[in-house]
């Protein structure tokens, strides 16, 4: 599963490669401008973007149409091969000394760029794969009985919104809606009192399929050109007056956040691990669904960090809180694969570009719990900060930063980034 191409002795001339979160072994695409510059292709390297177009003389020809895009969509679409001769090739020209001087000027300080969506998103579904957040989150409402019947079967989704999908950074502007207290005959109109983030990864859709053509699961995974960091920010008043019996609506499509880098499959090859093992008495997955190369390697070991400043924090100087911290390998009762495959199993056709939600991952311990809902239990236990400020929900000036990296002995240490946002007042 480790090619070369993941080598730790592998070094880059660019000195912040080493030790950072983008070393040579990472490399992830991106979309940023410069100034009123227009919008391009960079890949991340240390501390730096390194702009497509401004090498294009130095990589192959036919890509250059599609590298030259304000999005990636027509990059990615072109598959697996593709991606790893343009990582091969970066890798050779970041590496060997002879093209530094060509390669060296196209090199943009991170800090100096905007980040924008990596792709033009047709589609956005997120899913719900993160078994201890439904056991979790079902037990508020069905302590005997969390998970309904259809969850060990069916990797459970919805049709998101793409319109309202961000990059990282976008203000969170307070959703109004329809919110009923518990003791009231009727609901109000006015802003969210339960506003929420989920901490997701997002699967970016390369090569799509055919309507009409379902993806086999042994070929799912060639379909992912991607991963990042996706906050599903969440009104729970809303939500809980509205989501029955078709399901989220505007409790979740005012904003969608996701980090701006696409970190590929060969770069987190490294990372992956088995499936968790189902606990005895759990069906196994239906055919559709089942393959013994991603029951072997289909989970990722990614570590994931989410946490919270408030405006008095920050004007105090004080860190940031760590809401939690957990790996998404133990969060997912389905893999990417199988959310994959089992959303064209009908004929749904997946288009380049897409987006898709895992669902909040948590860990089943205390400190892995991917959303206020489940760390305050529903509202009724607090977060105590070091402000002496508490959290159920979200005020405004609140900021949720999500992070994510790949880490273990013998492998260079890969990172995603930031999935960034601060509530603003709704007016
Ligand atoms: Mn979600």
């Amino acid at each position: 599963m480790i090619d070369e191409s993941n080598d730790s002795a592998f070094k880059s001339w660019c000195e912040s490669a080493q030790g950072g979160g983008f070393p040579i072994q990472n490399l992830p695409l991106g979309i940023f401008s410069v100034g009123e510059r227009r919008r391009r292709a960079g890949v991340a390297i240390g501390d730096f973007v390194l702009d497509l177009a401004g090498i294009s003389d130095v990589l192959d020809e036919d890509w250059r149409a599609d590298l030259s895009q304000p999005v990636l969509n027509g990059w990615l679409a072109r598959g697996p091969d593709a991606q790893r001769a343009l990582r091969e090739r970066l890798q050779e020209l970041l590496s060997d000394e002879k093209y530094r001087d060509e390669v060296e000027p196209q090199l943009v300080g991170q800090s100096e760029v905007r980040f924008h969506l990596p792709c033009f998103v047709g589609d956005y579904s997120d899913f719900y794969v993160g078994i201890h957040h439904a056991t979790n989150v079902g037990k508020q409402f069905r302590p005997d009985n969390p998970l309904l019947p259809n969850y060990k079967y069916v990797p459970i989704g919805y049709h998101g919104r793409a319109s309202s999908v961000r990059a990282s950074g976008e203000p969170v502007i307070r959703p109004n809606g329809q919110r009923k207290a518990a003791d009231a005959d009727a609901p109000e109109y006015g802003p969210s009192r339960r506003l929420d983030y989920e901490l997701e990864l997002g699967i970016w859709i390369g090569h799509g399929n055919d309507l009409g053509c379902s993806i086999p699961i042994g070929e799912a995974a060639d379909h992912i050109a991607g991963y990042c960091l996706l906050n599903d920010w969440s009104a729970r008043d809303i939500q809980a007056w509205e989501y029955q019996p078709l399901g989220p609506f505007l409790a979740k499509n005012f904003l969608t956040s996701v980090s701006p880098w696409v970190v590929t499959p060969q770069a987190l090859s490294p990372f992956r691990k088995a499936m968790p093992s189902r606990p005895s008495g759990d069906p196994q997955p239906l055919p559709y669904l089942s393959d013994a190369e991603d029951q072997k390697t289909g989970a990722l070991a990614i570590l994931l960090e989410v946490t919270l400043t408030t405006d008095k924090m920050r004007q105090a100087g004080l860190a940031p809180h760590i809401l939690s911290r957990g790996s998404a390998d133990a969060a997912m009762y389905w893999s990417a694969a199988q959310i994959v495959a089992h959303h064209s199993s009908n004929g749904c056709n997946l288009q380049p570009g897409d987006l898709i939600g895992t669902g909040t991952l948590s860990t089943d311990s205390a400190g892995g719990l991917g959303s206020l809902l489940e760390i305050s239990h529903g509202g009724k236990q607090p977060v105590q900060l070091a402000s002496g400020e508490a959290r159920s929900f979200l005020e405004d000036g609140d900021e949720i930063t999500l992070k994510a990296w790949c880490e273990r002995d013998g492998v260079v240490r890969i990172g995603f980034g930031e999935c960034v946002g601060r509530v603003v007042s709704s007016s």
